[in-house]
């Protein structure tokens, strides 16, 4: 399909790296299981694959930069295995450069703040391996704030306040998915910079405590940030999830903020159960077929597939 060749595709969530890790497999060997590999991400005409270094509740902030390491260690293995397929892109002028000579940009992120072990240092030292985009929590507590999973959540502590300072002035990406909605509203009262959700819906459609209800959408737009419209299926709809409930999610922030805040964050390799119709990264044309088919245009395809997640990466990452 023309339309989705020709337009720059960027995924903002996925959790192959755990992937790759337990199942000691490599980027370039085709999975049966996974969602991901090198083979499915050029036949999906991927162009920029977000990489989350997901850190297990489990792990705590005692083992969580430990568990980082051992994560950006089998990235850069990809990295330096697969060099002519794949590259590192830490800024907008590095992505533009790979996805041009016909490689894959990967950007380095973060989900979950136990990452940091409670140390603001941290953060430089990330942002010196390549790190630009921290989803702040899981669904639990951190030492920044609580996640959607936390019952009568609080939101950020003064740890977590140094945390947006130091990401802003650094230049990194602050991801709220998984963030509890007090949390999301203190962010984004202190970011100087727009923020991103890298894989939420809609909780006017799905009214599941990881989606963003019509208020968060509006502000989280307002503030020039992006949405990351997810295929976990039981955040596309309680009721046999498909492609098409998946599409009203598109719609719905198109009626509510315009098209200029959509994105895409599949969050494969992270779900074990995905839609019929886009069941691995290959199978993402059918959603700009689906586009397609309820009228969007080439221009509007192009922001939602990438256009509006290249803008937001310019503005906060450089
Ligand atoms: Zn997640």
């Amino acid at each position: 399909m023309d339309i989705h060749q020709r337009s720059m595709l960027i995924d903002a969530h996925c959790d192959t790296l755990i992937k790759l890790l337990a199942e000691d497999r490599m980027l370039g060997q085709p999975s049966l299981t996974g969602h991901i590999d090198l083979v499915k991400l050029n036949a999906g005409g991927v162009n920029v694959q977000f990489f989350a270094v997901f850190i297990h509740p489990d792990y705590g902030e005692d083992s969580g930069i430990a568990r980082a390491m051992e994560l950006i260690n089998v990235f850069y293995q990809q990295c330096q295995k697969y060099s002519s397929q794949l590259a590192l892109a830490t800024c907008q002028d590095d992505l533009i450069r790979i996805v041009q000579s016909g490689k894959i940009a990967a950007i380095l992120a973060i989900e979950g703040g136990e990452a940091l072990g409670g140390q603001l240092y941290m953060l430089p030292i990330y942002y010196l391996l390549g790190v630009r985009c921290i989803t702040l929590t899981w669904n639990g507590r951190n030492s920044i704030a609580d996640g959607v999973g936390v019952k009568s959540a609080a939101g950020l502590t003064s740890f977590g306040l140094k945390v947006i300072r130091e990401m802003n002035n650094l230049g990194m990406l602050i991801d709220v998915s998984h963030l509890a909605e007090i949390g999301f509203w203190e962010v984004l009262a202190v970011s100087n910079q727009p923020v991103l959700a890298t894989h939420s819906n809609c909780a006017a459609l799905c009214d599941h405590p990881r989606n963003l209800n019509d208020r968060q959408i509006i502000a989280l737009a307002k503030a020039g940030g992006v949405i990351g419209l997810t295929l976990v299926p039981e955040f596309i709809s309680e009721y046999q999830p498909s492609l098409d409930k998946y599409l009203d999610h598109f719609d719905h922030i198109v009626d509510l903020v315009g098209p200029e805040h959509i994105g895409i964050g599949t969050d494969f390799d992270g779900i074990d159960e995905t839609i019929l119709e886009v069941s691995d990264c290959a199978m993402l044309p059918q959603i700009t077929a689906g586009l397609i088919k309820r009228g969007y245009d080439e221009d509007t395809i192009a922001k939602i597939l990438g256009g509006n997640l290249m803008s937001l990466l310019g503005k906060v990452i450089g």
